[in-house]
């Protein structure tokens, strides 16, 4: 079995970005820039945040965090990031979701133009993508895809399997290893019989948020397993949406949880901010 280890490949993307960015702040005489918008106190999203503006340090980006009360009002919202998007120190913008109770987040996440859109989330990038032609991607799957193609897994032709349909991640990602060549299966909640589709799967990516869905029963020898999910098990500890030790001794490669995906997502925020700085020269 080989590990997909995204925390040692994330470390060399980074390392790769810390001298894109230095070379930006020597052509532009400015830092590359990420906008942070926070609304609320959501403890999940502060440790997101403050891990991305961590390796935002790192690789010599600045960060602008910007944090705003639970209760801020929609026009507030779409305010600040309608300010961001015309500011010229800002490369990308980055709203963290979910947003509280009440504030549209469509609306929101509207006000950012394509070019700042370093979380590929606006219509417009998600259409592109659709459409099989180049734009901003979401960070996750963007991350999954550079780490298979680091590990030199072949995707044309094979049949993949994705568990989870959400907007951020399972679609995408559906899209992305479409537009690689793969047959591309998306199971979901509604989904019957999981276990006759994800036995199929070359490549099984899951991403449902559900504590040990996949055992090692339903995963074909062989396969190429990552695990999206990051759930707290009965002792708090994180785990992700495979039963690890189970489905390694069936898969040929699999990522785990913490240290395979997370530290993927994060490369590829930086990654496509530096992408939006570059793109600012021209
Ligand atoms: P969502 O809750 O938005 O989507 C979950 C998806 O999984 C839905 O499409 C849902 O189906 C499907 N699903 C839920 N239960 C089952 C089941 N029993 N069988 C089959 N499908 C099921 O989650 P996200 O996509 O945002 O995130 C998924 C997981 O990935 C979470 O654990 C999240 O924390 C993690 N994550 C990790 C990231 C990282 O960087 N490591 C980044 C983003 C997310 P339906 O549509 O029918 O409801």
């Amino acid at each position: 079995m080989i590990l997909l280890d995204g925390k040692n490949t994330a470390a060399d993307i980074r390392a790769g970005l810390k001298l894109r960015a230095a070379t930006f702040e020597e052509k532009s005489g400015r830092r590359v820039g990420l906008a942070v918008v926070c609304i609320g106190d959501d403890p999940a999203s502060m440790v997101y945040i403050r891990n991305k503006v961590k390796a935002c340090e790192e690789v010599g980006i600045s960060s602008i965090l910007h944090l705003l009360p639970s209760d801020t009002a929609q026009e507030k919202a779409e305010e600040l990031v309608e300010g961001l998007a015309s500011d010229e120190n800002v490369d990308g913008i980055l709203v963290q979701l979910p947003l509280p109770h009440g504030l549209n987040e469509r609306a929101v996440l509207s006000k950012i133009p394509p070019e700042k859109d370093v979380d590929g989330f606006s219509e417009y990038n998600i259409g592109l993508l659709s459409l099989n032609r180049s734009g901003t991607v979401a960070c996750t799957p963007l991350g999954i895809m550079e780490l298979l193609r680091r590990y030199g897994v072949e995707i044309a032709g094979k049949h993949a399997v994705v568990v989870g349909r959400s907007s951020i991640v399972g679609r995408p990602m559906a899209m992305l290893l479409l537009n690689a060549d793969a047959t591309v299966t998306v199971c979901h909640s509604k989904t019957m019989d999981l276990a006759a589709f994800t036995r199929t799967a070359d490549i099984l990516i899951v991403a449902a948020g559900r504590a040990h869905l996949i055992t090692a029963d339903m995963v074909k020898e062989g396969a190429v397993v990552v695990d999206v999910g990051t759930n707290r098990d009965a002792n708090g500890r994180l785990c992700g949406d495979v039963d690890f030790e189970g489905v390694k001794e069936r898969a040929l490669m699999i990522s785990p949880v913490p240290g395979g995906v997370g530290p993927m997502t994060i490369a590829m925020l930086l990654k496509n901010t530096v992408d939006a700085a570059e793109r600012s020269l021209k």
